[in-house]
């Protein structure tokens, strides 16, 4: 089945885009960003400085109740304090719902979505979607006073192995795999750089690129930041960001420095400004070292 005409305009304008180079960092607004995010977004934003792309800040702010007041205004703050400055202006999902909702209606009338039934529960321990509801007739409506989840097919020999992604939740919510796809292919993404944390994500986003036609950008994945007791950092331990360290006087190159030190970039205790720190990797070839 055809692509509508202007959903065809959104191909279109990502193929042009991806003629050129674009990386993107994108964080959910749940809180103030920690160390690791932070040096996440440094490795993001130096990677796509080292290959002259541009570099987009999407703040993924679909999932409403997750969101925190004045997440978004810190997370800008903190990034321009660290001289991590993106191009053009801040991408915001909550405003591109129209999009996603055009490409669901399109794919479910084309086919490639079921509806899904199954819950949490049922699911439990399954690291892959059994299939349970795709060739049953589920229904679209509410039953049990619940909507069905819009999962996409995905051909049981897929060689991404994801299994059928959800598209749609059963509360309503376009899935965070299909918003980021989709932003991705319109704003011409060639170069995804996250946390590690995301690796479990990519095969469910190849799949949806695939049902989409298109190739996916490359994916690198920066090592999580733990704390002293070897734990994986989150965003809702205010105590990790930036905050305490700019009371404690630390200005951005020493924070720079740090985060770079973490990552076998610079000795410990250099100071430098993310832009020298960027002049040195460019010098060195760093690109080559991001696999
Ligand atoms: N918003 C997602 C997160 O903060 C990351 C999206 C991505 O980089 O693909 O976990």
């Amino acid at each position: 089945m055809a692509v509508p005409d202007h959903l065809q305009r959104h191909l279109d304008q990502g193929k042009r885009l991806r003629q050129g180079r674009h990386g993107r960092f994108a964080p959910s607004p749940t809180g103030r960003l920690h160390l690791g995010n932070l040096r996440t977004a440094l490795v993001s934003w130096l990677q796509a400085r080292c290959e002259g792309a541009t570099w987009l800040l999407r703040i993924d702010d679909l999932d409403t109740p997750r969101n925190r007041p004045g997440a978004i205004e810190a997370i800008e703050a903190d990034l321009q304090w660290l001289g991590l400055h993106w191009d053009g202006p801040v991408i915001r999902q909550s405003r591109r719902r129209g999009q996603y909702g055009s490409w669901l209606s399109w794919l479910r009338r084309s086919g490639a979505l079921f509806p899904c039934r199954c819950s949490r529960r049922q699911l439990e321990g399954q690291p892959i979607y059994p299939g349970t509801c795709r060739d049953g007739d589920r229904g679209w409506g509410w039953q049990q006073q619940r909507l069905p989840s819009w999962r996409l097919r995905v051909p049981p020999q897929d060689p991404c192995g994801s299994g059928d992604v959800v598209l749609r939740r059963a509360d309503g919510f376009v899935a965070y795999q299909l918003a980021t796809v989709i932003d991705d292919i319109s704003f011409g993404i060639t170069d995804v750089v996250r946390g590690e944390d995301l690796r479990v994500a990519e095969a469910a986003q190849r799949s949806v690129f695939a049902a989409l036609g298109w190739m996916p950008p490359r994916f690198h994945y920066v090592p999580l930041l733990c704390n002293e007791r070897g734990e994986k950092l989150s965003k809702r331990e205010a105590s990790a960001g930036l905050a305490p360290l700019q009371q404690a006087g630390l200005d951005s190159a020493a924070v720079v420095g740090q985060l770079a030190a973490g990552l076998g970039l610079v000795p410990r205790g250099s100071r430098l400004s993310a832009q020298d720190l960027l002049a040195d990797l460019t010098h060195r070839g760093f690109h080559a070292s991001l696999s």
